[in-house]
């Protein structure tokens, strides 16, 4: 799928005085009624003011947790965000009782231009979830042009996330239009080399992903509990480190594959051993991993191997922490290669972090700033690296 083709709010033309209906990604942290973290809500800003700007009617909607989806919970209500946008925004943004009905539809015509309201909770209705056409189309004759915002929710379905796209004159709002390009570049045509760091704990989420970089990258630096089913595949002892034994034959595979395809695969060679998690005799290891210890980082000598091969790349894609990194004693291995990622930025390498961990690691040592770009989602931005379906996106490309 070509989403180069996926058109810029720009492409919109006049908006002044048109009901702009914003897809966007609330799904905000709540403690009770109170925001713990509003970062979704700051990151969708920029379009929701652009809009407002260009003197839209912006009707904002956005899931929030996982309601039954038999109506309103006031556990689940949109209200704490309305709140929020508004202190934000500087002016009330209403908002409506539901997301759909005639209520709502009058509500809409209310908003004057320059100016929004929020929809509830579009997971009180279950046909949300269930990419419902009729529940999408509803959504879709409240406004006149649809923008998408919500990158994490791209690789759903879900009725907002695809109707509304192929019914309006639709564009990308600026955050997943920023993903998207950003994605992209490591997908297609990145400067060369181009690098993956892969780690994590699990190996079964990031088969499809190697499996997909194996065709495009040039070389994978692989550390973490990932990296001891591939070295078991080797004919290696790991001990107790994590091993998921059922992959072992595609592990085998991808070494193939990568050997065929003239991508390096460079796996762990010395490694943070320890008796368990809150064993504080934690210690380096150099070859086979004996039988009763477990890995929990990558060893300083991987760590400075991986970061020259960092320090060399001119595209690179960090997804997955090198150990536990959580914990003091085995956060040495991500932190070496986060700060390599960070420097081979600076020296004019293009950096991208995949959501999730890998940006929560980034950010535990300061260098998410410093990093091309960092994914606000971790499975969207996974399945798109994966190659595999993104429904939303599809509907933008094909869109109006
Ligand atoms: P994932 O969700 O698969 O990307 O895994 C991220 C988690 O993997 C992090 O919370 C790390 O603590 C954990 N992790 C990384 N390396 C290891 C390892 N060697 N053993 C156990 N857990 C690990």
């Amino acid at each position: 799928m070509d989403y180069s083709r996926i058109k810029g709010i720009e492409a919109l033309g006049d908006l002044a005085g048109k009901r702009v209906f914003v897809r966007a990604d609330f799904n905000v942290p709540l403690q009770g009624t109170r925001i713990t973290s509003d970062s979704r809500i700051t990151a969708a800003l920029p379009t929701i003011q652009l809009l407002l700007q260009k003197g839209a009617r912006v009707i904002l909607a956005s899931h929030l947790g996982r309601p039954e989806g038999k109506g309103f919970e006031a556990e689940y209500s949109l209200a704490p965000v309305a709140r929020r946008l508004s202190e934000l925004l500087g002016f009330e943004v209403t908002l409506q009782s539901d997301c759909v009905g005639e209520q709502v539809r009058k509500g809409v015509l209310d908003v004057a231009n320059g100016r929004a309201t929020l929809l509830e909770n579009l997971r009180f209705h279950k046909a949300e979830n269930k990419g419902a056409e009729a529940f999408g189309r509803e959504l879709a004759s409240l406004a006149e042009v649809y923008v998408n915002d919500a990158f994490g929710t791209c690789h759903r379905a879900d009725a907002s996330m695809t109707w509304p796209a192929r019914l309006l004159p639709c564009a990308a709002g600026l955050l997943v239009a920023q993903e998207v390009k950003a994605l992209a570049t490591v997908l297609t045509n990145p400067k060369r080399p181009c690098l993956a760091v892969l780690g994590g704990a699990k190996i079964s989420d990031k088969i499809p992903l190697v499996n997909n970089l194996l065709s495009r990258v040039n070389e994978i630096c692989i550390g973490g509990g990932m990296a001891y089913t591939f070295l078991k595949a080797q004919g290696h002892k790991i001990g107790k480190s994590l091993c998921d034994n059922e992959k072992l034959d595609e592990c085998k595979a991808m070494l193939l594959k990568a050997r065929q395809n003239d991508v390096t695969i460079h796996l762990p060679k010395d490694h943070v051993i320890a008796h368990g998690m809150d064993d504080e005799t934690a210690h380096i290891d150099r070859g086979d991993i004996p039988d009763d210890f477990t890995t929990f980082d990558i060893g300083g000598k991987t760590a400075l191997a991986f970061s020259n091969v960092i320090l060399a790349a001119k595209t690179i894609l960090f997804n997955g922490p090198m150990g536990v990194f959580e914990k003091e004693r085995f956060s040495n291995g991500t932190r070496i290669v986060v700060n390599a990622i960070a420097e081979a930025t600076q020296n004019g390498a293009f950096s991208v972090v995949g959501g999730g961990d890998s940006a929560a690691a980034a950010e535990h040592f300061h260098a998410d700033k410093k990093m091309s770009h960092v994914s606000t989602g971790g499975g969207a931005s996974l399945t798109l690296l994966q190659g595999e379906a993104m429904p939303a996106l599809e509907a933008l490309v094909g869109g109006i």
